[in-house]
């Protein structure tokens, strides 16, 4: 069992919380804050209760050495602009300095630690680390689901430490609504899945067939399924290597009474730089040309399920949306997705970046912080960050 933030007496107590401020940076300055947002009403909740309050994230790939670029600084900046208030950036996260900012902290107050990816031992795992982290405060809170996956020294090793531990609200609502997918989801549940690859989504695919009525799939990774049915690709992206893959995926479905829905149609260009593109079946892809987008067709036929099914899930892009106009497909399918009345959560990077420029997040159920974490909770896996709270 685990305990929310709500359901232990954190009053007047030091927190640590492990927050994900893993955000992108644009000429120093926070250029998408969604993330800083998603921890404030954990945030607020311990200025509430008078805390002291330390947060540690890590920030890119610094590969255990410090770099002033990926430094937490302008988080920091971004984070008290959010709250209106001070903020005491401590610059490291270890030594005397860090100590003495702790220790000198005001109830309500809050100090960011910097990178903890700036030392090799926060991947690494190392103890002695994990343990420095835990004797910052009383209560170790991780409120971390986009490095949940990870055994890490601010995200597993410190529980070990911890005088009480807990998890946040945010990681409250992942787990809970990531879990509603997995434990009687209403009928009919529909996953939607789509992006670059399919052996990299393999796991995922295998453990959610058990799970849903219709397997909608779109996008690249729908090009392997379609290339072991024989069908010609052209230039269009695909794994040929993993086409036993996705033979089994079709036999498990097929034994399993799920349906699988594929593209009918296909938006194909010579290349993904040339936005002069025609419409064609998918047997009939000229083998100069690459499927980048789904055809109109397509978008018919999966909203139609779409918009009958009670829980949804989303991953990955239905094209490649980072270049209109082939985004229209996954654009579509975003919105069908969105004007669902039914339970619905979308997770993933591109995805969720997807779903974000669209403007369409208010209108999901559950918008999924964590990429990898959130696919690794639907395989049915258990991810070290929360089984490290486990009491
Ligand atoms: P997510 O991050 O949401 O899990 P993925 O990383 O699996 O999604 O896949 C996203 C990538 O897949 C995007 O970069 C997108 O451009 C690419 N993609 C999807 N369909 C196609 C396609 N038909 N051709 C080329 N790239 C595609
Ligand atoms: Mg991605």
């Amino acid at each position: 069992m685990i305990k929310y933030i709500d359901e232990i007496d954190i009053e007047s107590k030091t927190i640590f919380i492990r927050v994900d401020f893993n955000v992108p940076l644009k000429e120093g300055k926070v250029a998408d804050n969604t993330r800083i947002r998603a921890a404030l009403p954990t945030i607020r909740y311990c200025i509430k209760n008078k805390c002291r309050i330390v947060l540690a994230s890590h920030l890119g790939r610094p590969k255990g050495k410090f770099q002033k670029s990926l430094s937490l600084q302008p988080v920091g900046e971004e984070l008290a602009k959010l709250l209106d208030t001070d903020i005491v950036f401590a610059e490291d996260c270890l030594g005397d300095g860090v100590k003495k900012v702790v220790q000198d902290l005001y109830s309500g107050r809050i100090a960011l630690l910097e990178n903890l990816r700036f030392y090799p031992e926060e991947e690494a795992n190392d103890e002695k680390f994990a343990k420095t982290l835990a004797s910052y405060a009383e209560v170790y809170a991780n409120e971390a689901f986009g490095t949940a996956h990870r055994a890490h020294a601010s995200t597993y090793g410190v529980a070990k430490f911890a005088r009480q531990k807990c998890a946040g609200f945010l990681m409250k609502k992942e787990i809970e609504s990531l879990s509603k997918l997995l434990e009687n989801p209403k009928k009919p549940f529909i996953a939607v899945v789509g992006g670059a690859k399919i052996s990299g989504k393999i796991h995922v695919l295998n453990s959610i067939i058990k799970k849903v009525d219709i397997l909608i799939i779109g996008g690249a990774m729908a090009h392997s399924l379609l290339g072991a049915k024989g069908f010609n690709l052209g230039k269009s992206l695909s794994e040929p290597e993993s086409y036993p893959l996705a033979k089994g995926l079709v036999e498990e479905a097929k034994r399993l009474g799920v349906e699988i829905l594929l593209p009918i149609d296909v938006v194909v260009s010579s290349s993904p730089d040339d936005s002069s593109f025609e419409v064609v079946n998918v047997d009939n892809i000229p083998s100069n040309k690459m499927a980048l987008d789904i055809g109109q067709e397509t978008v018919k036929l999966f909203s139609e399920k779409i918009d009958k099914a009670e829980t949804i899930f989303w991953n990955g892009p239905m094209g490649l949306f980072e270049k209109p106009p082939y985004d229209r497909g996954t654009r579509k399918i975003a919105e069908a997705i969105s004007n669902s009345i039914g339970f619905t959560v979308v997770g993933g990077g591109d995805s969720v970046a997807a779903v974000q420029s669209m403007g369409l997040s208010g209108k999901f159920t559950h918008v999924s912080t964590g990429g990898g974490a959130s696919l690794e909770f639907l395989e049915g896996k258990k991810l070290p960050g929360i089984e490290a709270l486990e009491i």
